[in-house]
């Protein structure tokens, strides 16, 4: 892939003395890997813009090697200085990182993913301690990914359910019930579900449960992303 489009750093690592490959999450190319060469040794034109989470309009060329562009141009949009000044909003932010790295094909439409991170950052860099901002960036990434628990009555049957299985992703009824671990939902969590997945980013702030129901929520995305939702994905254990 070469090409302009709008990047968000992931993670950098070095190469060699002074060479860096950058993880891009970009707009329209899924997450891509780029080289840049010597950001650190000379005084570079790339200046800040490739800091963790840093919002840069990016031009990729292939002449490097086909799986591993080069970085010729990166202009800042966002820096999102506060944000990495922040340490406790910064660990929340990594973690937005590794969710997309882990969860996200490196290829395909990534525009949706791409609009959720720049509001996670957004909003971490506004509250850092925000715990409805990480909660609903763990719901919707897991939509995104196709991993959204299925929560429209018994999957089984068809008929009313409220009780959850998360090996399963989806609710069963009594009928339908198996072994294994269990979480038996309100009306009031799955209506909330509901609207955390579907609802524009934009407009999100409009939506003001009470605590009780977002901890009700919070366990229950945490006990599908656990249970359900790690055993698919490559690495051991996720925080
Ligand atoms: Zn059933």
């Amino acid at each position: 892939m070469t090409g302009r489009t709008e990047g968000i750093v992931l993670r950098s690592r070095t190469l060699g003395e002074a060479d860096l490959i950058i993880e891009y999450l970009t707009k329209d190319f899924g997450t891509r890997s780029a080289f840049a060469k010597s950001p650190r040794k000379i005084k570079s034109r790339f200046g800040g813009s490739l800091e963790p989470f840093t919002h840069a309009r990016v031009a990729l060329t292939g002449r490097e090697d086909a799986n591993l562009p080069r970085l010729t141009q990166s202009d800042i949009i966002r820096s999102f200085h506060p944000l990495r000044e922040n340490t406790r909003g910064f660990i929340k932010a990594c973690q937005f990182a590794e969710m997309v790295l882990k969860l996200m094909p490196s290829e395909g439409r990534s525009h949706d993913i791409f609009m959720l991170m720049l509001w996670g950052l957004d909003g971490l860099e506004k509250d850092p301690a925000s715990t409805f901002v990480p909660l609903v960036f763990k719901l919707r990434i897991l939509t995104l990914a196709g991993y959204a628990p299925a929560l429209n009555g018994c999957t089984r049957c068809g008929n009313q359910a409220t009780v959850f299985y998360p090996r399963e992703g989806a609710l069963l009824c009594g009928a339908c019930s198996k072994e294994g671990p269990a979480l038996g939902l309100s009306a009031a969590l799955i209506g909330l579900h509901k609207s955390l997945s579907a609802f524009p980013l934009e407009k999100l702030s409009r939506i003001k449960p009470s605590e009780s129901l977002l901890a009700e929520l919070q366990k229950f995305v945490d006990l599908h992303f656990i249970e359900g939702v790690n055993v698919h994905m490559r690495s051991e254990k996720f925080y």
